[in-house]
C-alpha cells in the first residue's frame, strides 16, 4: 500500500491528491443510512486523461477505487469502504458546449445538474431533468444512478436524455463516444451499459446530453380525490386531454399530506377539508388562452364526472411553488422523524391500489406500532414509502415485507436511486438469477480486477 501511496504522491501534487487530515468530511459519507468510512486517499482529477492515467496506476497495483460526484446518493454506492481510494470527480466542471442546432450539450462529468440546467435555459432551452438535490448532484452521478425526478412521466429517465458518453475504463483505457445524432444505428449502444451502473463498469467524464425546447409556461394543479383508483383515473384522462403533455403527476396519500402540513411550519394547506388522497399536477406549453381553457376545462369535467372532489389552479409561480413544498415537504422532516426507513419501489400501476392495501394491512398485523407515508411520482409507477419505526431493530422486517411484495407484484425495488450497498441482498426479487448471472459477467468482462465500485449492487 506505501509503495502504491508512493507511486501516487511521485506523479500528483497535494491538491490531486489527498492523504490523511487533508481528506475531508464530505469524501466520507452522501446521503444515504450507510455509516460513513474514510477512504485511503483521495484523487482529484483535472482532466480525462489524468483520470485515465490514476486509474491505469490503481489497475496495475489492484487497488480498488470508488467514484463519487456530488455525494447526494441514496443507495450508499459512493461511500468508500475503508481499503478504497476516492476518485471524486469535483474539479472536473463544466460546460463545454451548447449546440443550438443539434439541440444538445457537452458537459464535464462533475459539473452540477443545476449549473447544467441554467446554463440551457439562459439559450432558450431546457434540460428535462430535475430533482431536489439539483444544486449538488452532477451530471456524472445522474447518468452513473439514471436518475429520475418528477419529469420521467413526459422526457424519460436520464437515459433518455443522453446522446453521447465518454468513459474512462478499468484499465484506463478512454472510450469517447461523444454522439450528438438521435439516429444511430452502428452496432451496440455501449452508453446504455455505463448509464444506471452505478459506476461499476466504467468512470463518466464527458456526457452529451439532449436539450428540449423551452416552454413558455407551466401550469400546475393541486387536486384533491376519494381514493387511488380515481388517481389513476385523472391520470389517464390528463394524459389523453392535455395531448400527452403531462410533466408531473405526483399523488399524496393523506398519510403523508397532513403530516407535513402539519409539520413543516412554512407549509400552509391551501385546501379547507381533508381528503383521502392529493395529486399534483403539471404541464408545459404554450402561453395563450386556448391553452389555458384546455388546462381549465380538463379540471371542470374532471370535477363534473367526480374523478376529483377540489382542484386548485396556481395563479402564480409563488403558488405553485407552495404546491411543490408540499410534495418536497419530506426533505424539510425526514431528519425529524428517524427512525425511519424510505422505500423507492416501483409498482405496476394496474397492481398499484392492491399492493398499498396489502402492503398497510400487512404492517397493520405483523408491526401495528410502525407508521407509513405514502407519495410518489405515480405516473411513471413509482412509489415512495416511508414507514417511521416505532423502534430502530424494526428496520430489517420492514424492509422484508415491502420488499417481499414488490416481488410477488413484479416491481422493482429500485425505482430510481439503485442498488448500491443497501438493497444488494433483495436484487433477486426484481431480477432473475440469469439476469444477475450475466451482468456478473459483464462486470467480470468490463473489469477483470474487480477495482470499480467493488461489492456495489452484486
Ligand atoms: C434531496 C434529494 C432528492 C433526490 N431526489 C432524487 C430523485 O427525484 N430522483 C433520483 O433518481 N434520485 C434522487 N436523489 C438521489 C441522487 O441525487 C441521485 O442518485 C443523483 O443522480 C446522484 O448524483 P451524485 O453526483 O450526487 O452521485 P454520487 O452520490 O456521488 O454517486 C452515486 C453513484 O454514482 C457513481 N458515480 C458518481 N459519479 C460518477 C461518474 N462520473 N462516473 C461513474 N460513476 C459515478 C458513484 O460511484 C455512485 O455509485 C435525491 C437525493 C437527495 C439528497
Amino acid at each position: 500500500m506505501n509503495g502504491l501511496l508512493d507511486r501516487l504522491q511521485n506523479q500528483f501534487d497535494n491538491k490531486t491528491l489527498l492523504i490523511g487530515e487533508n481528506i475531508g468530511e464530505k469524501y466520507c459519507a452522501d446521503w444515504s443510512e450507510v455509516p460513513a468510512q474514510k477512504p485511503i486517499a483521495v484523487l482529484r482529477p483535472t482532466t480525462t486523461e489524468q483520470v485515465s492515467e490514476m486509474i491505469r496506476i490503481c489497475y496495475e497495483w489492484g487497488q480498488p477505487v470508488v467514484t463519487q460526484g456530488g455525494m447526494t446518493g441514496l443507495a450508499g454506492a459512493a461511500i468508500p469502504r475503508g481499503d478504497e481510494i476516492v476518485l471524486s470527480l469535483e474539479r472536473m466542471a463544466g460546460i463545454e458546449e451548447i449546440d443550438t442546432d443539434s439541440m444538445c450539450m457537452t458537459v464535464l462529468a462533475g459539473t452540477s445538474l443545476e449549473l447544467a440546467q441554467e446554463a440551457v435555459l439562459a439559450e432558450g432551452f431546457y434540460l428535462a431533468l430535475d430533482l431536489g438535490a439539483r444544486g449538488s448532484c452532477t451530471i456524472g452521478g445522474n447518468v452513473a444512478t439514471n436518475a429520475g425526478g418528477s419529469q420521467v412521466v413526459r422526457y424519460g429517465m436520464t437515459r433518455n436524455l443522453v446522446l453521447g458518453l465518454e468513459v474512462v475504463l478499468a484499465d484506463g483505457r478512454i472510450i469517447s463516444s461523444l454522439n450528438k445524432v438521435i439516429k444511430n444505428n452502428t452496432g451496440y449502444d455501449l452508453k446504455q451499459l455505463f448509464i444506471g451502473s452505478e459506476g461499476t463498469l466504467g468512470i463518466v467524464t464527458r456526457v452529451v446530453l439532449k436539450l428540449h425546447p423551452r416552454l413558455p409556461r407551466t401550469y400546475t394543479a393541486l387536486c384533491a380525490t376519494a381514493d387511488l383508483g380515481r388517481a389513476i383515473a385523472f391520470f389517464k384522462q390528463a394524459q389523453t386531454e392535455l395531448a400527452g403533455g403531462v410533466c408531473a403527476f405526483e399523488v399524496m396519500w393523506a398519510s403523508y399530506y397532513d403530516f407535513i402540513v402539519q409539520h413543516v411550519e412554512h407549509i400552509k394547506n391551501p385546501f379547507e377539508q381533508a381528503y383521502p388522497i392529493y395529486v399534483l399536477l403539471q404541464y408545459q406549453g404554450a402561453d395563450n388562452s386556448v391553452i389555458n381553457n384546455m388546462f381549465e376545462e380538463m379540471l371542470f369535467s374532471a370535477l363534473e364526472k367526480g374523478v376529483l372532489r377540489n382542484a386548485l389552479i396556481a395563479q402564480s409561480n409563488r403558488e405553485a411553488d407552495a404546491f411543490w413544498q408540499i410534495r418536497d415537504g419530506i426533505g424539510d422532516v425526514i431528519s425529524s422523524i428517524s427512525p425511519v426507513v424510505a422505500f423507492d419501489i416501483s409498482i405496476p400501476i394496474k397492481s398499484m391500489q392492491v399492493f398499498v392495501a396489502e402492503v398497510e394491512q400487512q404492517l397493520k398485523q405483523e408491526l401495528p406500532d410502525e407508521r407509513c407515508m405514502l407519495f410518489g411520482h405515480i405516473g411513471d409507477s413509482n412509489l415512495h414509502l416511508a414507514v417511521r419505526l416505532s423502534d430502530a431493530n424494526h428496520r430489517a422486517a420492514v424492509s422484508a415485507l415491502v420488499y417481499q411484495k414488490v416481488g410477488q407484484y413484479q416491481g422493482s425495488i429500485s425505482a430510481e436511486h439503485g442498488i448500491g450497498m443497501l438493497k444488494k441482498k433483495y436484487l433477486s426479487l426484481s431480477r432473475s438469477a440469469e439476469e444477475i448471472a450475466l451482468m456478473k459477467e459483464i462486470k467480470q468482462m468490463f473489469d477483470p480486477k474487480q477495482i470499480l465500485n467493488r461489492g456495489r449492487i452484486f
